[in-house]
């Protein structure tokens, strides 16, 4: 199904800015319109990563970037936050089932399966899901998705 990128990722955005209504998110998107995927499956994914990164910010500053752009055979969806931050030993573990991260003890409702889901939902999709973090910084999540066409 072809799916409108701007009218897709801005629902999301509208979505959860309503919900958290401090939750600053900004949109870019570089050299395509619309994308053949299936809506449900990459709604799951982005509702995953943008809830993450609202749930793993740092005190007062709640921002995340969204940008999707045209890579030769693939579309890459980049979730950019200020938050804080993964230690890179723990990178590979985040994507494991019920993993979360032992040293934090405020992670109410949190079951730690979103990252796994997300993995297999991509994989299923064959793209792949990368993370980038620094403590104290933010952490970078990008799904990379084949585009045919
Ligand atoms: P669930 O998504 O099931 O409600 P969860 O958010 O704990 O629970 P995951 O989404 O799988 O589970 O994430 C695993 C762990 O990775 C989290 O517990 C958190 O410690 C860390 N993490 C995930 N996203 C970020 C992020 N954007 N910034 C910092 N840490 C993150
Ligand atoms: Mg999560």
């Amino acid at each position: 199904q072809d799916i409108n990128l701007e009218i897709f990722a801005q629902n999301m955005i509208d979505t959860f800015q309503m919900k958290y209504p401090d939750y600053v998110i900004e949109l870019e998107i570089i050299g395509l319109n619309t994308f053949s995927t299936d809506p449900v499956l990459l709604n799951s994914i982005f509702h995953n990563l943008i809830e993450n990164a609202y749930k793993y910010a740092s005190a007062g500053e709640k921002k995340l970037k969204i940008k999707i752009y045209r890579l030769k055979k693939e579309v890459a969806f980049s979730f950019k936050d200020r938050g804080i931050g993964i230690e890179a030993s723990e990178l590979d573990n985040i994507f494991k089932k019920f993993y979360r991260i032992q040293s934090r003890y405020n992670q109410q409702g949190s079951v730690g399966l979103g990252l796994a889901f997300c993995k297999e939902l991509v994989n299923f999709m064959n793209g792949k899901i990368t993370v980038k973090s620094k403590i104290g910084k933010g952490s970078e999540f990008e799904v990379i998705l084949p585009y045919d066409k």
